[in-house]
């Protein structure tokens, strides 16, 4: 009998996840890989730097996934409301929840609620065009713009916000970005950190482009940096992006319009402003046992646009347990959450890694559904879900139809660019019919 696996999410976590449940069954398996949205591959769409393209090659390899017997992408399906996770568990023999963290985590200060507060889920997904976000205002008018967190997802904020249209040609950034970074005032934009340069999660490679933008300077106060001997205790890779930001400080002034000031010891506390964003005001701190503390010393950083890169909680689903502590799925180390329900990626182990740490996590994963026995129980799988959502009225999409879309995306791309999203859903289903 053929064993029926639901995936939901097709971004990296479920691609991998989808690969692994393939080499562990071959061909006695049906594998479903389900998404609320009617594009495939998640995160590598929505979430990877538009500039980054060769991070986003890894589409090939979950192409090839989708393109194998007995896999299937059924887009435009919401789980939760088109289908629920209790007739998931009915129709299939394990549900897989790849579903990623795509909400923002909430600054939590004054303030934070006022126009011009935007989270980095946010504003990526714009700047990506994914659909949810593609009317999403983003207020670059103020020269000044404060992002806040130490992490990658920071520098690619700064980086999308400073580069030139030119740099940014060969991307696959949205339209209505670019128009809307053409005509940006922002000059001086803040990196806030609530730590030091040795606990900054930035990784070399990001950290370093920053140093070869075309029309901004990164800057930051050489006091922040501690004694060039206490790098030798970092781990390597941690020393090199170190020794970026120890070039940042020596570097001479330039001409460039656009300065990046990474701003460290500085904890946010409170967004500031007459019904938007005037400024974010942040405290000084000081490591106490690696954690920042407070010294009472206050700052203003005038700014309208802060965009909070502090990490991202899962969605809730109905009939599964959710943490509000972890912003996930409870679930113990496999990914197991109840029988026959599992999860994996970021909806596994919350936001952290890079794509490929999602491969492990699909091969554990599937290693749980081996090791708990689970077997066909004659459900329905697929057939039966194609009923009911035929029954509901649900145009779902298949991996062909994704086809057609990234035909018309790649065919309508600028000049340069490898192609331009389709940022509304309801054009993307006219354009398959
Ligand atoms: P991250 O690396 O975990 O950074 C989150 C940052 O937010 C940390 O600096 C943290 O400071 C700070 N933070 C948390 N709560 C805060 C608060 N209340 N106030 C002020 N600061 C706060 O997460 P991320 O940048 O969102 O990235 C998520 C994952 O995706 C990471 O694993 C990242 O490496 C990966 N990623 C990779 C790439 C790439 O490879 N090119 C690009 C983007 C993202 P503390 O350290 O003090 O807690």
């Amino acid at each position: 009998m053929t064993l029926n696996i639901a995936i939901i999410g097709a971004g990296p976590a479920g691609y991998y996840t989808a690969e692994a449940a393939l080499k562990q069954w071959g061909g006695t398996a049906k594998i479903d890989i389900i998404d609320r949205l009617p594009t495939p591959y998640g995160l590598i769409r929505a979430g990877v730097a538009p500039d980054h393209q060769s991070i986003k090659a890894v589409t090939k390899r979950y192409e090839g996934t989708s393109l194998g017997q007995n896999v299937r992408f059924i887009g435009n399906v919401m789980v939760g409301r088109d289908v629920s996770i209790e007739e998931l568990l009915g129709l299939y023999d394990a549900v897989v929840l790849s579903v990623g963290a795509p909400h923002d985590r909430p600054l939590g200060i004054p303030g934070d609620d006022l126009p011009g507060v935007i989270g980095s889920g946010a504003f990526v997904s714009w700047y990506n065009g994914h659909p949810d976000y593609a009317g999403l205002q983003v207020p670059l008018s103020h020269h000044g713009v404060a992002i806040i967190g130490n992490g990658n997802v920071a520098i690619d904020c700064a980086r999308i916000l400073a580069k030139t249209t030119e740099e940014l040609a060969t991307s696959d950034i949205a339209q209505h970005a670019i128009h809307a970074l053409e005509s940006s005032a922002v000059r001086d934009i803040h990196i806030v950190g609530r730590r030091g340069p040795h606990q900054a999660s930035f990784t070399t490679k990001e950290a370093g482009e920053l140093g070869h933008l075309s029309r901004a300077q990164p800057l930051l106060r050489a006091g922040d940096l501690p004694p060039e001997e206490e790098d030798a205790g970092l781990e390597p890779g941690h020393r090199k992006m170190v020794t970026h930001l120890r070039g940042f400080a020596a570097a001479e002034r330039s001409d460039k319009p656009v300065t990046i000031h990474f701003e460290f010891f500085r904890r946010p506390v409170a967004v500031e402003g007459d019904g938007k964003v005037e400024r974010l005001i942040v405290e000084t701190t000081r490591l106490e046992d690696g954690r920042a503390v407070g010294t009472g010393e206050l700052h203003a950083i005038p700014c309208g646009l802060v965009i909070g890169c502090i990490g991202y909680r899962t969605s809730t689903l109905t009939g599964v347990p959710y943490s509000d502590a972890l912003g996930r799925f409870p679930c113990d180390d496999a990914g197991r959450i109840y029988g026959g329900l599992y999860a994996s990626g970021w909806a596994r182990r919350g936001p952290s890694g890079t794509i490929g740490t999602n491969r492990p996590d699909g091969f554990s994963v599937i290693e749980a559904i081996v090791a708990d026995g689970i077997a066909p129980k004659n459900g329905e799988g697929g057939t039966g879900l194609d009923a009911l959502l035929r029954t509901r009225g649900v145009r779902s999409t298949s991996f062909a139809d994704w086809q057609v879309i990234d035909a018309a995306e790649v065919t309508r791309a600028r000049p340069g660019a490898p192609r331009e999203k389709i940022v509304s859903v309801a054009e993307m289903l006219s354009l398959i019919g």
